[in-house]
């Protein structure tokens, strides 16, 4: 009887084929919804990521149907894997797959292959942002920062130079609950300065081209310490920012499923201690009471069991590295009123065709709003109120 209770409350577990839970230890319930990443909907920075690895070990990728790939394995991959070829299936809702095929969703068992042999040594490259044409907008830093009381005098962009800047490619992965995994690009400049840092597997707005322009290929080691330093603190930082999000969410559909499995368990102890009273009088009476103290051990049970599926754990991989031959060029730009003329100057990123905002003449600080005061201009923070 207690054994039959048992299997019938264990919410949100699958039957095998066989009619039994397969939640009965533990390790298979987690074989059974990790691998699937069932709920992890496809994302195409993933799929990009795998392309451009396979591209990288000189694998032949060719469509297949159903938005599979089937891959002829470049030959040290072909020892690794013990096969010619696989055939990758993306789509987590197919309920099947190609014998032989491999799940690849993030989270899944090709998955984590492709992402442990990714990750076993990062890639290395180096490459050239292309310059842009015109290097800066027509109307310079107007076009990144506003300004009152002033207007603007005509831009003078200087030459083209390139500069070196590194960028660390990144894998954060949150075990637990639902699996998940996001891409991760940070873009560190040459004295280790983070200057940017985006979601995505490659460097966006850019078009790269083979080689390192104009920058001799030789560094000391201890520069190429300092970047490394300075990008894996910027992907901790990252790492433990994305941990606080997903706690949140993933706190929500832990809590949702508790409050599932409380409201079945208040429910059944509800009808047994109903027919307890109903009983009152009769011998069995602390049998039943016995059935209402097992039910609420067993709902402890479930709920520990909840609690520790959804335990969240962080981890961050880095698996590639890019050296950056980066176009960077100086930008002066005047602001006037009346007799005033304030001259300003800035960075232009010349691979977006970007300027970046100038620095406040007053206290330093690079800032998209200047306003006439104390007979300069000046960033709202400089700014009397
Ligand atoms: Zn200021």
């Amino acid at each position: 009887m207690k054994a039959a209770t048992k299997r019938r409350r264990a919410p949100g577990t699958r039957a095998s084929s066989n009619g039994k839970a397969t939640s009965a230890n533990g390790k298979s319930a987690a074989a059974v919804n990790i691998p699937r990443g069932e709920t992890a909907a496809e994302s195409p920075g993933w799929r990009r990521f795998v392309g451009r690895w396979l591209e990288a070990h000189q694998c032949k990728v060719e469509a297949a149907p159903r938005g599979d790939w089937e891959v002829e394995l470049s030959p040290e991959l072909q020892k690794r894997w013990r096969r010619q070829r696989v055939r990758l299936v993306f789509d987590s809702a197919r309920p099947t797959v190609p014998r032989g095929a491999w799940f690849t969703a993030p989270g899944s068992v090709g998955g984590r292959r492709i992402l442990e042999a990714a990750l076993a040594e990062p890639l290395f490259t180096r490459r050239t942002a292309l310059a842009q044409v015109p290097g800066a907008p027509a109307d310079g830093l107007a076009s990144v920062c506003r300004v009152r009381g002033f207007t603007w005098g005509p831009p003078r962009l200087g030459p083209v130079r390139y500069e070196r800047r590194v960028a660390f490619h990144a894998v954060i992965t949150r075990w637990g609950g639902l699996p998940w995994q996001e891409q991760w690009v940070v873009l560190v400049g040459a004295g280790g300065e983070v200057l940017e840092r985006a979601q995505a597997a490659q460097m966006p707005e850019v078009r790269p081209r083979e080689g390192l322009y104009q920058l001799p290929e030789e560094l000391e080691p201890e520069l190429r310490e300092r970047w490394l330093g300075a990008a894996r603190a910027t992907l901790e930082a990252l790492a433990e920012e994305r941990e606080a999000e997903w706690a949140v969410s993933v706190g929500r559909l832990r809590d949702d499923e508790l409050d599932r499995l409380g409201a079945f368990f208040s429910a059944r102890i509800e009808e047994e201690e109903e027919r307890q009273r109903r009983r009152a009088g009769h011998d069995d009476g602390e049998l039943e009471h016995g059935d209402a103290t097992s039910l609420k051990l067993e709902w402890e049970r479930r709920a520990a069991e909840v609690r520790q599926r959804w335990e969240m754990r962080t981890e961050v991989r880095l698996w590639g590295i890019e050296e950056w031959s980066w176009p960077v060029a100086d930008l002066e730009q005047e602001l006037r009123s009346g007799a005033m003329h304030v001259k300003l100057r800035s960075a232009v990123d010349v691979a977006r065709g970007r300027p970046a905002w100038p620095a406040c003449p007053s206290c330093g600080s690079p800032t998209e709003m200047l306003v006439r005061a104390r007979g300069t201009a000046c960033c709202a923070q400089c700014a009397p109120a």
